[in-house]
């Protein structure tokens, strides 16, 4: 059975398993091996000849390519529905080959004011020194989003749903206008996961990841992925390799291992989530909630049309402002306070002093961040039990 077959005819939740991986053969072990060397033997000069003239699959060298890597590659690809898929040292090295492989001096991004906090320190701080510029559109002014645009605008870079206000912006409708614009359209996707969202059926060319997420989901490896077409992906993957941000294959055999098991913890998740913005909505002590399940959320249908369930994170605003947010962060027992997301592992994060550090009053307000916001990513422990914890948290803050 070739992996094509896998790609059309399976789901999700058996790709998660299956995709990617093939033992068919005598004495093939059932678990994809960690192949650790760093280097492979050239069996004759004919065949480095070969490989010289690109005319050869062998592998040389584990920064180039490894076999392990490639299972990796090919596991999300068949998850996204991507013709190719690079993985990365970070979901940062990941944006960061994109970027420079898709941009020269003097081109344009057009991308969001709500960005993950990394992706818009590397573009506005880090891409701007080589000449190319990056327009932050607020959530507010997308409906004018056409005017950031420009002859010289390269790449449009979305994110849905946003940190840390689970924010969606319409991925179909952003791609048309993209692609009339004559743009690579680029959706960060860290946040749905392919078994919630997949932008390239919603017509973006390229989805990123920070794998060390929901893909990899036990908080045991940092890695990134970029899939889409190989227009875009085989460049950036050219780029990988001269920079220098390929994935280790132990951290490519952990990520693996995480994906196996990504439907059903992403569904499981999925469903605590519900529940516990729910619970939230109706207590006295939080007066907003941001989850884009609940009826009432600005991003409930947009969410409805493009995802399959609406994700593992929420988060909501404390009575008691600042506060009060601080000190139910203290007073929980089972959620851990811990920066990252998308792990078996539900945690809180306190935006305010960590991904929002350092921004002025008025840069929150367009983010809808406050001090009294608290985010959390919710695991696959019982929902009675999260809750339970969270709301002895409450009456304690
Ligand atoms: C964490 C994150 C990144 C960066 O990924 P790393 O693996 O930490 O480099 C990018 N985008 C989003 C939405 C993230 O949450």
């Amino acid at each position: 059975m070739s992996a094509e077959t896998h790609k059309t005819h399976r789901a999700p939740e058996t790709l998660c398993v299956h995709g990617g991986e093939e033992h068919h053969g005598t004495n093939d072990s059932l678990t994809t091996e960690i192949s650790q060397g760093s280097v492979f033997v050239v069996p004759n000069t004919d065949e480095l000849r070969k490989y010289a003239e690109g005319d050869s699959k062998a592998y040389l060298y584990s920064r180039y390519a490894n076999p392990t890597v490639a299972v990796a590659e090919r596991k999300i690809a068949s998850l996204e529905g991507a013709e190719s898929c690079l993985v990365t040292a970070s979901g940062m090295a990941a944006i960061m080959s994109l970027v420079l492989s898709t941009c020269r001096a003097g081109d344009e991004i057009v991308s969001m004011l709500d960005l993950y906090g990394g992706t818009t320190h590397l573009l506005q701080d880090t891409i701007s020194k080589f000449g190319v510029t990056t327009r932050f559109v607020p959530y507010n002014q997308l409906c004018k989003i056409e005017d950031y645009f420009s002859k010289k605008t390269r790449l449009l870079f979305l994110e849905t749903p946003t940190n840390p206000t689970l924010r969606c912006v319409d991925i179909a409708a952003l791609a048309k206008l993209g692609h009339q614009k004559r743009t690579c359209v680029v959706v960060d996707n860290t946040f749905a996961s392919p078994m919630l969202q997949r932008p390239l059926e919603s017509g973006a060319d390229v989805v990123v990841h920070s794998a060390t997420k929901l893909l990899g989901g036990h908080n045991d490896v940092t890695a990134g992925a970029l899939a889409g077409s190989a227009d875009w992906v085989e460049p950036a993957r050219e780029m990988m390799k001269q920079s220098g941000g390929c994935l280790d294959p132990l951290a490519a055999y952990l990520l693996i291992r995480g994906l196996k098991t990504l439907g059903i913890r992403v569904e499981r998740a999925t469903e605590n989530a519900q529940e516990i913005a729910q619970f939230l909505e109706s207590h006295p002590k939080v007066s907003r909630v941001f989850y884009p399940g609940l009826k009432s959320n600005q991003s409930h249908e947009i969410a409805k049309k493009q995802m399959s369930g609406f994700g593992t994170m929420l988060s909501f605003e404390h009575k008691g402002g600042g506060e009060g947010a601080e000190k139910f962060i203290d007073s929980l027992q089972l959620w851990y306070l811990a920066t990252s997301l998308g792990g078996v592992e539900s945690t809180v994060s306190y935006p305010f002093l960590s991904s929002h550090v350092g921004l002025s009053p008025e840069q929150l307000e367009a983010l809808d961040v406050s001090p009294a916001t608290v985010r959390l990513s919710v695991g696959i422990e019982h929902a009675a039990d999260l809750i339970a914890d969270l709301k002895q948290a409450l009456e304690r803050s």
